[in-house]
């Protein structure tokens, strides 16, 4: 399969955002947002000449993207059956988005960005619902219980991960951080979720 090789950050100086792909270091004054927060590239700093409507639409697409670490193809077809789905296709969107594996395991603190909980769910680091999961785009219905393994209690990716969020971080997630275990209450509303986008610029794209 395809893979993005090339440095992440880079990927967020593109959009000029924090995108939170490396994990600790986005946290601290050494991200590059931090003191370049421009595209990179010899031409990085030169003026923008005015985006077009299509120019705006495409960096939401590829903001979004890249924020939960999807190829074109994945991205797209999440985007079908978000539209296919009952009620706003946007927002079903990005409730399809946050109900991957990968996504609540970081969402929960058990790893520290969505890259390094998709390495440790392949390594089978966690189950559901007393369940070996190892798939990290398996999406979660409301209810699920992901735990670490027995295993893999004593991890230190786990337990460094685990210092960055509180308890009460998302009102659709509950953390038990003694036991290692998390539970996805509820599909969160759209506005619950912390996604500095606009995903209706994706719709408008792919709906040309
Ligand atoms: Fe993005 Fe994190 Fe790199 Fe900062 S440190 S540019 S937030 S990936």
């Amino acid at each position: 399969m395809a893979r993005y090789i090339d440095s992440v950050c880079k990927l967020c100086r593109r959009e000029r955002q924090k995108l939170f792909l490396k994990g600790q270091k986005c946290y601290t004054e050494k991200c590059p947002i931090e003191s370049r927060n421009y595209p990179p590239g010899e031409h990085g700093q030169r003026r923008r000449s005015k985006v077009s409507e299509y120019g705006i639409q495409l960096r939401e697409k590829q903001k979004i993207k890249r924020i939960y670490g999807l190829l074109e193809s994945q991205f797209r077809n999440y985007f079908k059956k978000a539209n296919r789905q009952k009620g706003i296709t946007g927002e079903n969107l990005v409730k399809l988005l946050e109900s991957r594996f990968d996504n609540i395991v970081y969402r929960l603190g058990l790893a520290a960005s969505r890259k390094q909980a998709r390495q440790l769910i392949r390594h089978r680091h966690f189950m559901i619902n007393e369940r070996l999961v190892d798939i990290p785009s398996y999406s979660l219905t409301a209810g699920d219980i992901i735990k670490v393994r027995d295993k893999s209690k004593k991890l230190d990716a786990i337990h460094n991960s685990l210092k960055r969020v509180k308890d009460t971080a998302y009102s659709w997630l509950t953390i038990d951080k003694a036991n290692l275990t998390g539970t996805y209450v509820q599909i969160p509303e759209r506005e619950d979720v912390p996604l500095n986008a606009n995903e209706q610029l994706v719709v408008e794209l792919y709906s040309k």
